[in-house]
């Protein structure tokens, strides 16, 4: 996997750090406690990994796709990065994202892009463009992601990979530098739903370090995956989202969704026509929530705890602004500016009020639709991959990306993207979404279907 990143990665730019001796010494650890007799028990001991550079690492630099946190070492690793470890999966380097996970396209990385291996003018899709190229590029064969609005599941869509959103509290955001709190959530990436379950049961399960994370079993995951490729969903309740996949939606990909829905019956599910009347405001929405909380984690950013530091001015406060003005790009800059001004007084109400009000009435939609349904599927992206450049400089078609994805981050449940054909010569992504906890019959319908 080095070789081909030294190949493949001067064109790509999936990642932005690669730790080739760590990579190497890593898998020769794993190589000698195989030999012994004493490698971790995990299937996937010795198998390498691509991580978002959002995940704090002792050993690589963690920069989030931001200058303001160039040449950061941190002090600890993340519960993720700990727990990758532990299973002897050796970390390849860190990929390439939009600056603090903002974005759909990877072209807010403030390092440069990443290209699609599909078309390198086209863009992978965001945040996680990175980590999903770098699996269809045949750079790594797992990868790591985060998720808060749909870049785990739109990227993978855009690459024809898997990408998995765990249930909110899910996997431990302890080490994961923060956007937004109460949407981020790391998840598994993977070429076949089989490995993004194997993935999914290293990282998941509770962290005390993380006080939101759920002190419950890991759903069985795998054996879900392995049930799930016997081809058998006969008995099973797939909701079809009455609001997603109509209007605004590429022909092309309408016309792969369909064939999806004929081939979900095939393997013997019963299609029900659900509607979930809330999620058209779910964009409006998250887009005040989101950077609402940017605005909050953001501040930690002061010229005096991490990275970069300009050094103009006579007080902290000037040091401070001069900082962030070079240090964050104009994409993070837009969020600070709109979720300060949602939360400041005599807006919080009409804006950031009215959008939590809008949450609840879209966690009730799922709660609704989970009772007429075992699962719920759309399109995952209203698209297939566009060119670089396309959206770089109009935020809302950049926002248009998460139409269909974001309603689970709102709610908090589980989602995935498992690759459903092509459109066009390009890849679409099928999305399967579970209620809070209900990954299990996720994955087995995305292996029965892929
Ligand atoms: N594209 C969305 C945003 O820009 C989602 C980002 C994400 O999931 N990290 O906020």
């Amino acid at each position: 996997h080095l070789d081909r990143i030294a190949e493949v990665d001067s064109t790509l730019h999936a990642f932005l750090h690669v730790g080739h001796d760590s990579a190497l010494a890593s898998a020769a650890l794993v190589d000698e406690g195989l030999a012994a007799g004493t490698a971790p028990a995990s299937p996937l001991a010795g198998v390498p990994l691509a991580l978002k550079d959002v995940f704090t690492t002792t050993d690589m630099p963690t920069t989030a796709g931001s200058k303001i946190l160039e040449g950061w070492r941190p002090p600890y690793d993340a519960t993720v990065t700990a727990r990758l470890r532990a299973a002897g999966i050796t970390i390849l380097g860190k990929t390439t994202m939009d600056e603090f996970a903002m974005g759909s396209s990877t072209e807010y990385s403030a390092y440069g892009p990443t290209r699609n291996p599909w078309d390198t003018t086209r863009v992978p899709g965001g945040s996680g463009g990175g980590s999903a190229a770098s699996l269809a590029a045949f750079e790594a064969p797992l990868a790591i992601g985060t998720d808060t609005g749909g870049s785990i599941r739109q990227p993978a869509a855009f690459t024809g990979t898997v990408g998995v959103k765990p249930t909110y509290g899910g996997v431990s955001r302890y080490g994961l530098i923060a956007a937004a709190s109460s949407l981020d959530q790391g998840g598994p990436c993977a070429r076949t739903v089989l490995d993004a379950a194997l993935l999914h049961e290293v990282i998941a399960g509770h962290d005390p370090m993380d006080s939101t994370s759920i002190d419950q079993p890991v759903p069985a995951v795998v054996e879900a995956a392995r049930r799930g490729a016997d081809g058998d969903l006969s008995g099973l309740r797939v909701g079809v989202v009455r609001e997603l996949g109509g209007e605004g939606y590429q022909a092309g990909v309408r016309a792969s969704y369909d064939e999806a829905l004929r081939q979900l019956e095939k393997l013997g599910a019963q299609l029900v026509e659900v509607s979930c009347p809330h999620f058209e405001y779910g964009l409006g929405a998250y887009y005040l929530i989101m950077p609402s909380e940017v605005s909050s984690n953001l501040a930690r950013f002061d010229a005096m705890r991490y990275g970069l530091r300009v050094d103009k001015g006579a007080s902290a406060e000037e040091v401070m602004a001069a900082t962030r003005e070079a240090g964050f790009g104009p994409e993070v800059k837009r969020r600070i500016i709109l979720g300060t001004y949602a939360l400041s007084s005599g807006y919080y109400d009409a804006y950031y009020g009215q959008a939590q009000k809008v949450r609840t009435l879209i966690a009730r939609d799922f709660a609704a639709a989970f009772t007429q349904a075992d699962v719920l599927v759309s399109p995952a992206t209203p698209t297939t991959a566009f060119p670089l450049g396309d959206k770089v400089d109009d935020p809302l078609a950049m926002y248009l990306n998460d139409l269909a994805t974001i309603p689970t981050n709102l709610a908090g449940t589980a989602a995935l993207s498992v690759p459903s054909g092509l459109a066009d010569g390009l890849p679409v992504g099928l999305q399967v979404m579970a209620p809070a906890l209900g990954e299990a019959v996720m994955y087995r319908v995305a292996a029965a279907y892929e």
